[in-house]
């Protein structure tokens, strides 16, 4: 996979901005540089500047300056991917970018594949796999707690506890392998009881990392989020109330991130994403019954269901809504939270007498239901606690780790399989080579995350999913 061509590509957005960069990787990539980016003074070359240093010059063509740029100068070994790397930042016009990309290929340079820089930086062992990952990861952060996991993985964090890990299992195999050498003596030096301890401790671990992905994975895509509800009832004002402290931000971006964000609203960094709520927006006067077919098809999407009703509703009614929307639903592992909506038109008392969870049986989990407001938001943060509750999501600490990544995913679940194996061998007292066997494999799979083993294929799906120039 690793050919030593030296790549180029534009690394800042596609677009004007004020500044871009092109970045230029590999054996040739200061020689080419000196070819077209003359200094001031002219007897410079880059060529024999020192490493990890900035320069102002210009770029020519043929004599005719291109443009006033800055170029930033590292040395093999000590730069992004391990070669020699050069970043020209120009100004951000895109004829001045691709002028100078075209310049750089006319020169000897070769346009860099999707994250054709990343694979660089791992196959020279700057980074491993799961680091690189996380690169992506970061580029892609559109929160908080996605932001803290994407950076902690991409320092390493994960990669520290799975070395750990590792050693821990090496040590085990160690421990086995000696007492293989003695076997005919009938020495006993990897006590059994004390392997099983070992080996339970890994399990934990691994087991804990695992579980870390239901988190993880919200962290990273985001809660999908519906809401269901008779006609009148308040849904469309209730998304507005939910949505109203981003919508301020969003609306300076106007025209730029606003669609992908327009539904999407954040508690503690957990985004939660509204889906298909476009035909909440134009309620139509079209009568339904209780309000829930429409919604068919936006529940198969759902993580979490908002039933709206009107706190004025008979409680009968709504328990029938909430019966007909657990119909719907069936035995998955969606939550469903019944938002009485309109509670400033009850008086007080019935506010508290009548929203119990005794009055509310069909609720499938009996706290599940919030009484507020959406009109004048009272009792909205009680909502945003409700949902951060019903996902049973821990925040994440700094210091966490959380898979967030399938693939990783995958090949701890695999590794686990192979380290109950060694558990319930150890119970059957099963011979040591056999045991050894399963903690290959376990090693095996750990090695697939952090790159220690890979195919061009597991590489490939994962850099065709970078930009070009990452
Ligand atoms: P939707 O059809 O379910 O989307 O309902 P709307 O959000 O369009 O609201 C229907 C009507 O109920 C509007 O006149 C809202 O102002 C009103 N409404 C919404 N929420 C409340 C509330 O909390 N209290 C009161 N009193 N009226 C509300």
């Amino acid at each position: 996979m690793l050919d030593t061509s030296t790549i180029c590509a534009i690394s800042t957005p596609s677009g004007k901005g004020a500044i871009a960069v092109v970045r230029l990787s590999g054996p040739d990539a200061i020689h080419i540089c000196d070819q077209l980016f003359f200094f001031k003074d002219s007897r410079k070359k880059l060529a024999s500047q020192k490493p990890n240093t900035l320069h102002f010059g210009v770029i020519k063509d043929q004599g005719e300056v291109v443009d006033e740029v800055v170029v930033g100068l590292f040395k093999s070994p000590h730069s992004y991917t391990g070669e020699d790397v050069v970043e020209i930042s120009c100004h951000g016009a895109t004829y001045i970018q691709q002028k100078i990309l075209q310049l750089l290929i006319d020169h000897g340079a070769r346009l860099a594949g999707p994250g054709e820089f990343t694979i660089r930086a791992f196959l020279n062992g700057k980074m491993d796999l799961s680091q690189a990952e996380a690169v992506a990861d970061l580029i892609a952060t559109s929160s908080e707690a996605a932001h803290r996991v994407a950076i902690q993985q991409m320092r390493g964090g994960f990669s520290d506890k799975l070395r750990k890990l590792r050693e821990r299992l090496l040590h085990f195999i160690s421990m086995i392998e000696l007492e293989l050498d003695f076997s005919e003596e009938e020495v006993e030096f990897a006590d059994r009881k004390e392997l099983s301890e070992l080996i339970r401790s890994i399990h934990e671990i691994i087991q804990g990392l695992v579980e870390s992905f239901s988190l993880g994975n919200v962290i990273k895509e985001g809660v999908p989020v519906t809401i269901a509800g008779q006609p009148n009832v308040g849904k469309s004002t209730l998304l507005n109330a939910l949505l109203q402290e981003e919508r301020a931000i969003v609306s300076e971006f106007e025209g730029t991130t606003r669609d992908a964000i327009e539904d999407t609203f954040v508690i503690k960094g957990i985004n939660f994403r509204f889906i298909d709520t476009a035909g909440l927006r134009q309620t139509t006067d079209v009568v339904e019954t209780m309000g829930v077919e429409r919604t068919i098809r936006k529940i198969g999407q759902a993580t979490v269901i908002l039933l709206v009703v009107d706190a004025r509703e008979h409680l009968e009614r709504i328990n029938i809504a909430i019966r007909e929307l657990r119909d719907q639903v069936g035995e998955s592992d969606k939550h469903i939270i019944l938002v009485v909506n309109k509670a400033d038109t009850l008086e007080p008392e019935e506010r508290n007498s009548k929203f119990t969870s005794d009055n509310l049986p069909e609720l499938p989990s009996d706290q599940n239901f919030v009484v507020l407001s959406a009109l004048h938001k009272e009792n909205l943060d009680r909502l945003h606690e409700k949902l951060l509750e019903v996902l049973e999501l821990g925040v994440p600490g700094e210091h966490d780790v959380i898979i967030t990544n399938a693939r990783h995913y995958e090949a701890l679940q695999n590794s686990l399989e192979s380290i109950s194996r060694v558990m319930e061998g150890l119970e059957q007292q099963i011979s040591g080579d056999l045991l050894a066997q399963d903690i290959r494999e376990a090693l095996h799979y750990l090695g697939e995350i952090t790159g220690e083993i890979t195919t061009d294929e597991i590489l490939g799906n994962i850099f065709s999913r970078f930009c070009i120039g990452k």
